[in-house]
């Protein structure tokens, strides 16, 4: 008898080598043992171009609508992806997209298994990066001044009053920079790592630089304590768990000596910076999941890597590839487990644990796709390179012993 559950769950189908392994994951690991419901919303970039991107939108919509997400990896596409498929225009990044619609924050997590140590060996849990998707130097204003100047902030409210205030007077060339935020979307943020931190029983810590930026920085930690104890103090003291703020320098020195296990939030450039961090030292990009969680609790579940062309050409070619298939199954198993919390259906969720557990078992007997041998390490196993096929076979014999 097949798990079956109630409400679908959003299929976003995607593109390249990635689609490839998304129909073999449900043929050869879900559908086996799930009557598999989804909504399903064909993202391949062919399928964008013919409904000039409508199809990302409603997909979009149906997440916000279904509250459960899995997304395939899909083609951004740039200036030789509009040649290569004809594109009639550049479609938008379908992942800012749906984040926007969701005014969502990604969390990225290493997935860790026995035999691929990080490369800071006392990171024994993973550490789940939490970054503000929104504002400052990334939708900045600069000038390069050339030569002597007076530069000021100026602000017009729309009630007609006015604010001024020097930044500099130049005596000589040089640039300056006009960033900002929006309360609202700092608020969102906020939620969505308190809710994210509840749903997995996890601290939350959050850095910026409030000593030096008093009212900018200072914004962002108001906020978060502000969310914190109006809506989620006595829910986080019910599980054991707790929010710290502390300044960014702190916070980054404390992460290094800790064990992981714990949501780091960081702003938009924090987070660009320290999720490449994290994410070298846990060793792999194929093994980082990623999801998008909205302010209200929507949740859409997808693997950190990209498309993998490289292989697609191979596979193309008729070559079998060695693609990693962890992170896309560790997509399908959130979103499966998130469906299971939502209708209390202890089935789905005991059968989205089983199949993480063959994945690593499968991994820690030796048997793993070619990008993971050089980083696996174990006493008296051999790590094994096998293609895609291979290693999903290896999974399922691990879910039939299980
Ligand atoms: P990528 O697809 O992540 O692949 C870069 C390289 O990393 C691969 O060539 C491969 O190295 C290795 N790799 C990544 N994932 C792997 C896996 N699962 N198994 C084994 N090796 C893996 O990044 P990209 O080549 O820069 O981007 C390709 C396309 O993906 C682009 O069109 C981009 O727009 C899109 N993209 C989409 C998303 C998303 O949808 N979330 C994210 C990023 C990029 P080797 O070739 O050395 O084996
Ligand atoms: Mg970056």
């Amino acid at each position: 008898m097949k798990i079956t559950y109630k409400t679908p769950i959003v299929e976003m189908q995607g593109d390249e080598m990635t689609r490839i392994l998304w129909d073999m994951i449900k043929d050869v690991l879900i559908e086996p043992y799930v009557a598999l419901n989804t909504e399903f919303y064909d993202l391949g970039l062919p399928h964008r171009e013919e409904t000039a991107d409508e199809v990302t939108r409603a997909a979009a919509d149906a997440v916000k609508r279904l509250g459960v997400g899995v997304k395939c990896a899909t083609i951004t596409p740039n200036a030789a992806r509009v040649s290569e498929y004809g594109l009639s225009q550049m479609w938008l990044s379908p992942n800012g997209t749906i984040r926007a619609a969701l005014d969502g924050t990604v969390f990225r997590a290493p997935i860790m298994v026995k035999g691929i140590t990080p490369y800071i060996p006392s990171w024994t849990k993973p550490i789940t990066i939490a970054r503000h998707a929104y504002g400052d130097v990334y939708k900045n204003s600069e000038i390069r001044v050339d030569g002597a100047a007076e530069c000021a902030l100026d602000v017009k409210y729309a009630d007609g009053r006015t604010e001024r205030k020097p930044i500099i007077t130049l005596d000589g060339a040089g640039i300056i920079q006009g960033v900002h935020n929006k309360d609202a979307s700092i608020r969102s943020f906020a939620r969505s790592c308190f809710n994210y931190a509840l749903d997995t029983k996890q601290n939350v810590w959050f850095g910026a630089k409030d000593t030096i930026s008093k009212i900018y920085d200072h914004r962002f930690k108001d906020i978060f304590a502000e969310v914190y104890d109006a809506e989620y103090k006595t829910k986080f003291a019910e599980l054991g768990i707790n929010y710290e703020y502390s300044l960014i320098d702190d916070s980054v020195a404390r992460v290094v000596r800790s064990g992981g296990g714990f949501i780091w939030a960081l702003k938009n450039y924090d987070g660009d910076v320290m999720s490449d961090m994290v994410a070298t030292a846990f060793g792999s990009l194929a093994m980082m999941t990623s999801v998008l969680v909205s302010p209200d609790g929507k949740y859409e579940y997808e693997a950190a890597h990209g498309t993998v062309t490289r292989h697609y050409y191979r596979h193309l070619k008729g070559e079998e590839t060695s693609t990693n298939p962890v992170a896309t199954i560790f997509a399908w198993t959130g979103a499966l487990r998130r469906r299971g919390v939502t209708e209390g259906n202890a089935a789905l969720t005991a059968f989205a644990d089983r199949l993480e557990r063959a994945c690593l078992t499968a991994i820690e007997r030796g048997v793993m796709t070619g990008d993971l041998v050089p980083l696996f390490k174990a006493d008296g196993v051999t790590a094994r390179s096998v293609s895609s096929r291979e290693f999903l076979k290896a999974i399922a014999a691990e879910l039939e012993n299980a």
